[in-house]
């Protein structure tokens, strides 16, 4: 884990459970795909470069999400799953630009966390749940096309919530085509 989740063990412990299902999603690649993007943009994402984090943040996200984001289709498998109090979608990258993706295609109304890095989110979940949610989901479903993060860290999360966890694997093709979606075990 990414940071120690037992600074939660005392709030966690009075949380009652609840049988409802605990909807998280990635976005990148799980809801919208980025295969257009990779195709035509000349920037390639640099991702640990600070001239282009410059132009991202600061420069260039509205140009970019009109380009790529607004209006723009993309399939609804997973978003038809989402519970409209029970859903976090927790990404990672930079903040500004992802919420701004999120809201271009008017997902915003769901709750968003945004990490830097991805090895985060099996902590910002639980921080959500213990802070947020404030209850003990009977199941939580997590959605990701990279869930190596919380397959390495599953059972510690299912022992310290005493809950089931779910993992699905979303392959997306493009935004045109539906995406394969497995359950992991
Ligand atoms: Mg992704």
């Amino acid at each position: 884990m990414f940071w120690d989740i037992n600074i939660f063990k005392d709030k966690k412990d009075i949380l009652p459970k609840k049988e409802e299902i605990f909807i998280v999603s990635d976005f990148d690649d799980t809801i919208f795909s980025t295969q257009e993007i990779i195709k035509k943009d000349v920037r390639k994402w640099r991702r640990w470069n600070e001239w282009n984090k410059y132009i991202e943040e600061v420069l260039w996200i509205e140009n970019f999400v009109k380009d790529y984001y607004e209006k723009k289709e993309f399939p609804n498998h997973v978003i038809k799953r989402f519970e409209k109090e029970n859903t976090l979608i927790l990404t990672a990258w930079f903040d500004n630009l992802q919420k701004a993706k999120i809201e271009a295609v008017w997902l915003h109304h769901f709750p968003v966390k945004v990490v830097y890095e991805s090895k985060e989110k099996p902590f910002e979940m639980v921080k959500y749940i213990v802070e947020k949610l404030k209850f003990i989901p009977k199941e939580i479903h997590i959605f990701e096309d990279r869930p190596e993060h919380f397959i390495e860290t599953k059972a510690e999360l299912e022992d310290f919530l005493n809950t089931k966890i779910k993992i699905f694997l979303v392959e997306m093709k493009d935004n045109f085509s539906e995406p394969t979606i497995k359950e992991l075990d």
